[in-house]
């Protein structure tokens, strides 16, 4: 496994109801940011995005935002960054959050964050790239949609093996350990 030096978080632009979401994200940026771990994230300021960007930059860590030019238009960038880029398009962004991260971590959040997790984890299984993608289960946040993969699994849509191409963690000490021993490893993508 390279060395992970930039990790991007995608996470909810609200904060959601529980309230571990958002300690939980700001120990996260905390432990990043003492960890060396530039954080690479969607530039937002609203809910857990905020959160993850003024937790990593109060803890003297290094953030990079990267927005498109129109939600920076709406009001929506976060300025307390080190860097904020701009993109033409939520797909540029996708791509440049792509080439600026060595690892993932997906925090609770909405739709936006679940289309984030599953074309980082689409891209892996068809080799686009192979850098270690994380759900930070939160209190089981993510329980249903992991059920889902794996009744994808189940159903023949999906080999079994690509449930490995992700890490399902309950704690930031297991996100690390997951990535510390990720192996991207690809079986024939098709069941049949
Ligand atoms: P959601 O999980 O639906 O709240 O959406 C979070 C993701 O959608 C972010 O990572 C962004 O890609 C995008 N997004 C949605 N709302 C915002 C916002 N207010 N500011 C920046 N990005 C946003």
């Amino acid at each position: 496994m390279p060395k992970i030096k930039n990790v991007c978080v995608f996470c909810g632009s609200n904060h959601g109801y529980d309230p571990d979401f958002l300690k939980q994200t700001n120990a996260l940026g905390e432990y990043l940011a003492a960890n060396n771990h530039p954080v690479v994230y969607g530039g937002g300021k609203e809910g857990l995005m905020g959160a993850i960007a003024k937790s990593t930059m109060d803890a003297g860590g290094e953030v990079i935002g990267i927005i498109p030019t129109f939600l920076s238009e709406m009001g929506l960038a976060e300025t307390n960054v080190t860097t904020l880029l701009e993109t033409s398009t939520m797909d540029e962004r996708k791509d440049e959050m792509l080439r600026q991260s060595d690892a993932f971590i997906v925090l609770p959040g909405g739709f936006g964050t679940f289309e984030e997790f599953t074309t980082m984890l689409s891209w892996s299984q068809i080799n686009v790239h192979q850098k270690p993608i994380a759900l930070f289960n939160i209190n089981h946040y993510f329980d249903e949609l992991v059920a889902m993969m794996q009744k994808c699994c189940d159903q023949g849509f999906a080999p079994q093996e690509n449930m490995d191409l992700f890490i399902d963690a309950a704690s930031i000490d297991e996100i690390f350990e997951g990535f510390a021993t990720f192996h991207h490893q690809l079986p024939y993508k098709y069941t049949n």
